[in-house]
């Protein structure tokens, strides 16, 4: 066999829960430790492990990609009450995810992976279309009154250094009604904007933001005039030099156009957009285990995941002794997108390589009509098509690249 490939700096891999642990080790086993040197800073994000260490764990994976720059986590489950229970916990710690993104401040994108025998429900998308959520603010973190008599409703800000509040009448009620108070932050929507621009830039992909500043003219106004200015003073240069342009627009006029256009984009969204929008996209371009996501944080810190959970459900059934057909392709590719970023920031094409190598062979696996449960679903039907177990499926990947070494 070739001698290893040298992965220079240590990759931050951030283990987790359920049927993706079991197939991110998978992963692993059959796709990486037998090619590649490399080594890893290892944080088990695990739900037991997370209880042992009252949740510290969390936080020094974080720590350790501020580190390292690079990060590639697996999925892990956010407790609930069910959960407590099931797995004895001392309390309901809080989401992974959001303890991460909170420490890096960054925001999450999410790219479908593609296939030629899956189409989108969208005909004329030939690429992928990038969707980048704002995730601070707005209706995630409301006040909201339900009206049940007459009155008047307000809305008052009350300056800290005592000055004069200011004051608006929202409504005056006379019916029945309901109220909702929203906000957002200025270095919020900056650092959104500064991951967009940088991801955007990453990828060598336009970049179109959306609001709606016509009927907004405050609020949403504050979001496209902070994109526009931090264009203007740091990206025009870079994005004119790689070719790419940044867009702005109406978000209904957005909407209609992306269901006009080949794809290829980063759709940058405010929150609300983002929520309803990155789930109409995932369900249009066939299945949530075909979606990759990546953390980016104005910093320049990446973490790479899959956009899916822990597929709990087919885990129940790994442990009943059951084989399952659940899909690894989106944990593959946020293990390939790690090594690609790895590389280029350790300048070692080789790697970059490799890891482009994987991504087509797993490409060409589900191509050739080697598929999983959830892809017999969405793939074109064809005589070749044939369901294998979740191992099976990784072998045949792993067989495929054997031939590209
Ligand atoms: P899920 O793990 O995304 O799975 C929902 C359903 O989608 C599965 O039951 C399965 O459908 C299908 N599916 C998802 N990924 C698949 C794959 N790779 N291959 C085949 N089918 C796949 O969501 P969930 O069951 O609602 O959540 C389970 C746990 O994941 C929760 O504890 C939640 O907290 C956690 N979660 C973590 C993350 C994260 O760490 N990023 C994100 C979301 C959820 P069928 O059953 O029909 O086959
Ligand atoms: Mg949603």
């Amino acid at each position: 066999m070739a001698e290893k490939i040298k992965v220079k700096t240590p990759i931050v891999e951030i283990d987790g829960d359920e049927m993706t642990r079991i197939m991110w080790q998978m992963v692993k086993d059959k796709l990486l430790i037998p090619y590649l040197d490399m080594e890893t800073d290892y944080y088990d994000l695990g739900l037991k492990k997370r209880d042992e260490t009252d949740d510290q764990i969390t936080i020094d994976s974080a720590h350790a990609i501020m580190k390292y720059k690079v990060g590639v986590k697996c999925a892990t489950i956010t407790p609930n009450a069910a959960r407590v229970e099931e797995y004895g916990l001392k309390k309901q710690w809080p989401s992974p995810n959001g303890t991460i993104r909170g420490i890096l401040d960054g925001t999450v994108f999410r790219a479908p992976i593609l296939a030629q025998n899956m189409k989108p429900s969208v005909r004329n998308w030939k690429k992928p279309i990038h969707i980048g959520r704002h995730a601070y603010g707005d209706v995630y973190k409301n006040q909201e009154i339900k009206v049940t008599k007459p009155g008047v409703a307000e809305l008052v800000f009350t300056p800290a250094d005592g000055s004069e509040p200011i004051r608006k009448v929202i409504q005056e009620f006379k019916d029945p009604g309901i109220i909702q108070g929203i906000h957002n932050l200025d270095p919020s929507i900056k650092s959104f904007a500064i991951a967009c621009f940088t991801y955007a830039l990453d990828q060598k992909i336009d970049l179109w933001f959306s609001t709606k500043d016509t009927i907004s003219k405050t609020y949403d106004a504050e979001f496209r005039q902070i994109f526009e200015d931090e264009y203007e003073a740091n990206w025009k240069d870079k994005f004119e030099e790689a070719g790419i342009e940044y867009f702005f627009t109406l978000i209904d006029d957005a909407v209609a156009r992306v269901m006009k256009s080949e794809g290829g984009m980063l759709w940058a969204c405010k929150n609300y957009d983002g929520d309803v929008m990155s789930d109409m996209l995932a369900s249009a371009y066939g299945s949530l285990a075909m979606m990759t996501s990546v953390l980016v944080s104005p910093h320049g810190y990446f973490e790479y995941e899959a956009a899916h959970g822990t597929v709990q459900k087919h885990y129940y059934k790994h442990l009943a002794g059951e084989k399952t057909s659940t899909n690894s392709m989106a944990l593959i590719f946020a293990w390939t997108g790690c090594l690609k970023k790895r590389a280029e920031l350790d300048e070692t094409p080789d790697v970059d390589e490799f890891a482009q190598k994987i991504e087509d062979a797993a490409i060409e696996t589900v191509e050739s009509g080697i598929l999983t449960g959830d892809l017999m679903r969405v793939i074109d039907p064809d005589p070749k098509n044939k369901q294998v177990y979740t191992e099976d499926f990784i072998d045949h990947i792993q067989h495929n690249l054997e031939k590209k070494l």
